[in-house]
């Protein structure tokens, strides 16, 4: 990476205001269901403690749209970092109000303060100078490590960058490092695996991907628009009608460039869009009108295990199936096996490719899982994140 991290820099007994992910999700009693956000900003954290910094954070949590809203504070992650750091992490009942800048005034080297949501003040997603100023001024030093919203030029991921030295944390170093490697350099064989429901949301992924890679896997329910481009018959399935003419495109462009692009070549489909439906497996280029097509079927599990064999790069974004039904989660689970299993360079990215690993407990056999979803995928559309783009060059 070629900008500047909190390793470039001198942070002893500075106070340096950290932007952090800890956009975790939360259950109906606001306890915190997957932690991993949290447990992946500890690094920077950590660091900084041990160089005596006075830790400022600040995170945003869910849309409170510009009010302060009890149900979106960021008490539950203060109580989580406290017990993760084994010291008191306290948190400022605001972002730059008058108990910002009272706790923030009293810090010692190696003290954490959180601030409240960042998002409690409309002029955070308005990246307004006067905020991005205020937010500034309670602190010497500004480091980002929220890759999963460096896609946006907000107060606290782009304002203050103006205002204060700016510089990279740990885990936006790692996720520059992996995503942006893959991208570079590759070990050949370098194969994608796309899935998800929509092809309009990873057109610019596709097109950038295009041009780097040996293979391309479409899963999920995007592939059913390139199965319809192709004249194959997909009965009730996903279709963007308005995008045939682009998966043409598409098509077309991957065998120009030799790119060769996998389809499913059996679907496990349903009468209905439910767990409950009458199931069967049929031909994906011969869908019955009545039948939606809700997962890949066995034969294509095979194709695209076979696929992979002796890749030595692969980057996954976007489930193979509705994963969310048990019964069509299979595709998706085999998926994430046979990607563990081949050894290459393996880089998964978006909530439920991640979620597929995480359950079947193979995180550690996965070079590198992304905690930014819509950041990961504009970092492999080839676009610059407005996020990392204003931190210090190297
Ligand atoms: P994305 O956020 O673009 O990665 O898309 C994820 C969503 O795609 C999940 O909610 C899946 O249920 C959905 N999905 C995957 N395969 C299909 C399919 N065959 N039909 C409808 N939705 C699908």
């Amino acid at each position: 990476m070629n900008k500047k991290t909190i390793r470039d820099i001198d942070v002893t007994g500075k106070k340096v205001l950290v932007r952090c992910d800890f956009n975790v999700p939360l259950d109906e009693n606001r306890t915190i269901t997957d932690n991993r956000r949290i447990v992946s900003a500890l690094p920077t954290i950590q660091y900084l403690i041990e160089k005596g910094a006075k830790v400022i954070l600040c995170s945003h949590l869910g849309r409170p749209k510009g009010e302060v809203k009890k149900e979106f504070s960021l008490d539950v992650v203060a109580d989580e970092l406290s017990s993760y750091l084994g010291k008191e992490v306290k948190l400022a009942e605001d972002v730059v109000g008058e108990s910002a800048k009272t706790l923030t005034n009293q810090m010692q080297p190696g003290d954490v303060v959180l601030l409240e949501n960042v998002r409690f003040h409309k002029e955070e997603e308005k990246n307004d100078p006067i905020f991005s100023k205020e937010l500034a001024s309670l602190a010497e030093i500004y480091v980002n490590d929220a890759f999963g919203t460096a896609h946006r030029a907000h107060s606290s991921t782009e304002g203050v960058s103006h205002y204060l030295p700016a510089v990279a944390g740990f885990l936006m170093e790692k996720e520059i490092d992996f995503l942006g490697g893959a991208l570079e350099n590759p070990a050949k064989p370098f194969i994608a695996i796309l899935g998800g429901a929509k092809v309009s949301d990873k057109i610019g992924v596709i097109e950038n991907l295009l041009e780097k890679v040996d293979k391309l896997i479409i899963g999920g329910g995007m592939a059913f628009t390139f199965l319809k481009a192709q004249g194959h018959k997909i009965g009730k399935s996903i279709c963007e009608e308005d995008k045939l003419d682009l998966a043409r495109d598409i098509l077309k462009k991957a065998e120009e460039k030799k790119v060769e692009i996998l389809l499913p070549v059996d679907s496990h489909v349903a009468k209905d869009y439910s767990n409950d439906a009458e199931d069967s497996i049929v031909h994906s280029k011969e869908i019955p009108d009545d039948l939606e097509g809700l997962d890949i079927g066995p034969d294509t599990i095979k194709l695209f295990e076979k696929a992979m064999e002796g890749a030595k790069t692969i980057i996954w974004n976007g489930p193979l199936g509705v994963c969310e039904f048990s019964k069509y989660e299979v595709g998706t689970r085999e998926v994430a096996k046979a990607v563990a299993a081949t050894g290459a360079i393996s880089i998964v990215g978006g909530g439920d490719s991640a979620a597929a690993i995480e359950k079947l407990g193979l995180a550690d056999k996965i070079t590198h899982i992304s905690t930014g979803g819509g950041a990961s995928l504009e970092f492999l559309e080839g676009k610059k994140l407005p996020g990392v783009e204003c931190l210090l060059d190297k």
